[in-house]
């Protein structure tokens, strides 16, 4: 079973149409992929409206749960908490922040305004975490990623063994924008299994952790 709740298609910087990027995904293996195009203001409607009729037209003829998302991306951090729970009102089901990856300057404050929002589903690549961000994840119900996308994966150690101290649940995204980056199942095993957590918590952030998300969206 392969779950990713962070995927970037056409919509935004990726290169591949939606609707290609859910089939793409599901002869690779995956039970459920959500679709979570890069947006942070006027771009919202437009970007989740076609994610939203993309979805539900790949979950109505092929066997893959196709979610409608979007990743919150350069949103000012004093702007976090409003575009989420916009996000959610125009439909989209998982909202992902893009957060204070090393490798790119995204301001700072927007770890904390994501995991302090009610509306964000997951705080992506969050760079130098730190131990209270991890125990507001785990208090707050926010997963936290550990990617597989090259640059943002420098701090997944640091998140790992941070969020797992906090008791804070993680989840392996691939932040795909082709298709050679979506996961396999021994894609997401190895990406996890790098970060040094011991076998057991692994396996639970590649199969338990998902489905706990699933059951909240549902
Ligand atoms: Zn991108
Ligand atoms: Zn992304």
């Amino acid at each position: 079973m392969v779950y990713d709740f962070h995927i970037h298609t056409s919509l935004s910087d990726g290169d591949i149409s939606p609707m290609e990027m859910v089939r793409r995904a599901m002869v690779n293996g995956y039970s459920a992929v959500a679709l979570t195009d890069h947006a942070a203001a006027g771009d919202l409607p437009r970007i989740i409206g076609e994610i939203i009729q993309t979805c539900a037209m790949a979950r109505a003829h092929w066997k893959i749960l196709a979610i409608p998302g979007i990743e919150l991306t350069y949103v000012p951090a004093a702007a976090i908490a409003a575009t989420a729970k916009k996000a959610k009102e125009l439909g989209a089901r998982v909202v992902v922040v893009h957060g204070e990856t090393i490798v790119e300057p995204v301001e700072k404050g927007t770890n904390l305004a994501a995991l302090n929002s009610p509306h964000v589903d997951i705080l992506a690549h969050p760079g130098l975490l730190t131990p209270e961000e991890a125990r507001l994840a785990a208090e707050k119900g926010v997963f936290l990623e550990i990617s597989a996308r090259k640059g943002h994966s420098l701090t997944n150690g640091l998140v790992a063994k941070l969020a797992q101290k906090a008791g804070a649940r993680m989840l392996v995204n691939s932040d795909a924008h082709t298709d050679s980056d979506l996961l396999t199942e021994g894609l997401a095993s190895a990406v996890i299994h790098g970060t040094g957590l011991d076998d057991p918590t692994c396996l639970s952030v590649l199969q338990a952790n998902p489905e706990i998300l699933l059951k909240k969206l549902t």
